[in-house]
């Protein structure tokens, strides 16, 4: 069985002239580990890892300017 957690990155960007931004991308990531792995969870296709907290699928934001390999909050 592999892990069952995923996770839902989104990369946003500022709007010119605004202090908001927008969701530009949206990635569905999962777990490619073995279930009940140790340490966080990592998409190998995207090269991404991240900590569930508690989250079965959990929302990861994102800036474009920022990388994203990697969350360790
Ligand atoms: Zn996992």
């Amino acid at each position: 069985m592999s892990c069952p957690f995923g996770a839902m990155l989104i990369v946003t960007r500022d709007v010119s002239g605004t202090s908001s931004s927008v969701a530009k991308e949206r990635a569905n990531l999962r777990c490619f580990l073995p279930e009940g792995h140790e340490g966080p969870h990592r998409d190998e296709r995207a090269d991404i890892r991240w900590e569930d907290q508690g989250h079965r699928v959990r929302l990861l934001l994102c800036h474009e300017k920022d990388p994203v390999q990697e969350y360790f909050p």
